[in-house]
């Protein structure tokens, strides 16, 4: 699922791929079965679904796919255990996604495109912070 790389930085084919995959895992929650053959714990996997298949369906609106939500917001929450808990990807440790984004990057030119160029305005900002922390501390006369 590509957890933690968020939808707006993956391809049309890859998130294609994502949606498939949760619509799958939604299905088995429903028909109250284990979900299995995942790396990471069943309870975690359950949680970030809700929060996964929102966010790819949000992109996909954006992009004007035709992805359809298999049942309500609601139900989706309920089935998923976002509503008890509210727990999600956005628990997730930055560190994993942008190591995710980075191993798509590697597989998929398309999505590379769009990680690459996130994650360089990424540094870029971080670069231009860095700049007006030390005109901060020479004007200080710390340096
Ligand atoms: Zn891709």
């Amino acid at each position: 699922m590509f957890h933690g790389v968020p939808a707006k930085l993956i391809c049309k084919k890859h998130l294609g791929g994502i949606w498939y995959e949760i619509s799958k895992l939604l299905g088995a929650l429903r028909k109250g079965k284990k979900i299995t053959g995942h790396e990471v714990d069943h309870q975690i996997i359950r949680w970030s679904i809700y929060a996964r298949m929102m966010d790819v369906y949000e992109e996909s609106k954006e992009r004007g796919y035709k992805y359809k939500l298999p049942s309500s917001e609601a139900e989706i929450a309920e089935l998923t255990g976002y509503a008890q808990h509210s727990l999600s990807e956005d628990n997730m440790p930055a560190e994993i996604g942008a190591y995710n984004a980075m191993k798509l990057a590697m597989r998929c030119p398309q999505c590379a495109e769009k990680i690459l160029a996130h994650y360089q305005d990424i540094a870029g900002r971080c670069k231009l912070l860095q700049e007006i922390e030390l005109e901060a501390m020479v004007e200080r006369g710390e340096l």
